[in-house]
């Protein structure tokens, strides 16, 4: 079972729970029939290691201090001891009130964790509603005005409707913060601030983040009450099952490097491609497409109903390929993705580990490969500094470049003003009177929606206070190009 020791921590008293190799089966952690009814339904033998930790302290209404990435199982750790806390303890529901509250950092997610409550409590009575932006309000307002016992939302809208009073939150019984580090990558924090301010002072808190950086530790010592600490794969390892390769390629030849791929590697079923920009990921998904692989590119200027729909049509079959950019590396659940592909390497080695991290889930197996040019040699360098092994070489393609293998080693910053420049320059280029590929308009994020007063979820991310600004890049033309956003996700 549990072995709980508390560490002399002066303030909150964090406890941390050992994990010993138990058999628990779901039916030894005290929940309801109902629960366990569909929990068999849908298929799971055993409870993963997060839900072994966390939803006995959780039943017992401590505050969880969880440091989990997605992929573990983390959803139903809290989700089923919220929904058997909510079959013991029936209330009346009071207008715009919810007794629950969870908030997450993209919509995905959001409406993700959503599903997964109607799931684990599909045979229980219960309300809930999913609030998020970049769609109309109307239909999220008339959800919430009889009160609901869960509510799942992205903390830009949730605010919105506050200030609205459309959601009132006194009465809370239990606050979930979920993704905390990447509320604050995506500059959320002073939103989630603004939300933990309005919460009443007795309540349940479940804090889930995948990393602790000190911004994240000092939200939890100010949220958190003597909270039991559970820990599981720390994000820097990648998960054993998925094997992981790279291949060095000159800039110019990784499309027919990819198509290549594509052409001789029947096992491609189902990838996701990982681009550094919304331009090139739907320059990537239209090459794909027309050299007859189904795709869909997703990223953070798509409509959220194209959104959903890119993950749907991957998630089905329809389309073999997702071309994504970092927006969705984390949260999104899609079963048995055969293969991620890093079309290019992401300057922030974290990212690497997210990304990959969509294939090998709930105990599958997984294929990640990452292309790598001269410039981006640094990015990998990083990436296997922190993944603390070194990614299998594959040298067997007619397109490996060994001078992309030997290019020098520059430091990060350095190659991140050249690609980032490159990126910029290129789409600066685009023809004067050309179609514009989705900025912006009616068919961005935010398309029609009233603009949320405290920002929020239609904001780039990074243009939060963390947003950190760069220096203009200027293309060797003298191009100046500080006017794009520099994180174009
Ligand atoms: P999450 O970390 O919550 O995003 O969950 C990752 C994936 O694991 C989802 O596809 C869940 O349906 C699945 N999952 C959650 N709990 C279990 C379990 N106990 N056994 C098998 N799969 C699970």
């Amino acid at each position: 079972m549990f072995e709980v020791a508390c560490l002399g921590i002066a303030r909150p008293a964090i406890y941390f729970v050992h994990m010993t190799n138990s058999n628990i089966l779901f039916t030894d952690l005290n929940l309801e029939p109902a629960l366990l009814k569909a929990i068999e339904e849908t298929g799971y033998t055993k409870p993963t290691p997060i839900q072994e930790q966390s939803i006995p302290h959780v039943l017992l209404g401590k505050d969880i201090l969880g440091a989990a990435q997605t992929g573990t199982g983390k959803t139903a750790a809290f989700a089923l001891p919220i929904l058997n806390h909510i079959i013991k303890n029936k209330v009346r529901l009071t207008p715009k009130h919810t007794r629950v509250l969870v908030i997450s950092p993209t919509r995905e997610l959001t409406v993700q964790i959503h599903d997964s409550f109607k799931t684990y409590g599909k045979f229980t009575q219960f309300k809930s509603a999913v609030v998020f932006g970049g769609v109309g309000q109307e239909q999220q307002v008339r959800a919430l005005s009889q009160g609901v016992d869960v509510l799942v939302a992205t903390p830009g809208r949730l605010l919105d409707l506050i200030q609205q009073r459309h959601i009132v939150l006194t009465g809370l019984e239990i606050f979930v913060l979920d993704e905390a580090d990447r509320m604050l990558d995506m500059g959320f924090l002073p939103d989630v601030r603004k939300v933990v301010k309005l919460l009443p002072p007795k309540r349940q808190n479940l804090f889930f983040s995948a990393t602790m950086p000190s911004e994240i530790r000092g939200l939890a010592d100010s949220l958190l009450t003597d909270p039991v600490h559970v820990k599981v794969t720390p994000v820097a390892s990648t998960v054993d099952k998925i094997q992981q390769s790279v291949m060095f390629v000159d800039k110019a030849r990784k499309k027919d490097l990819l198509l290549d791929l594509f052409r001789t590697n029947k096992s491609l079923k189902k990838v996701i491609i990982f681009t550094r920009t919304k331009h090139g990921a739907n320059r990537l998904a239209e090459t794909l497409a027309k050299n007859t692989i189904p795709s869909q590119a997703i990223h953070g200027n798509k409509s959220q109903n194209a959104r959903q729909q890119a993950l749907e049509n991957l998630r089905t079959g329809r389309n073999q390929v997702l071309v994504a950019t970092d927006i969705v590396a984390r949260g999104i659940d899609i079963d048995e993705i055969s293969h991620v592909i890093n079309y290019e390497l992401p300057n922030d080695p974290e990212s690497y580990v997210h990304r990959i991290g969509r294939t090998a889930r709930a105990g599958h197996s997984g294929i990640a490969i990452s292309f790598c040019d001269h410039e981006e040699k640094s990015y990998l360098r990083d990436i296997e500094k922190l993944i603390k092994i070194e990614i299998t070489r594959n040298r067997e393609s007619t397109f490996h470049s060994d001078s992309a293998e030997n290019a020098r080693l520059m430091s990060t910053g350095k190659a991140k003003a050249m690609i980032e420049g490159r990126d910029n320059s290129r789409r600066n280029f685009r023809p004067k009177f050309g179609k514009k590929t989705g900025h912006g308009g009616g068919g961005g994020n935010g398309g029609g929606n009233s603009k949320p007063r405290f920002g929020g979820d239609n904001r780039k991310p990074n243009q939060g206070a963390q947003g950190q600004q760069q220096a203009p890049a200027r293309h060797k033309s003298g191009f100046k190009t500080s006017n794009i956003q520099k994180t174009d996700w």
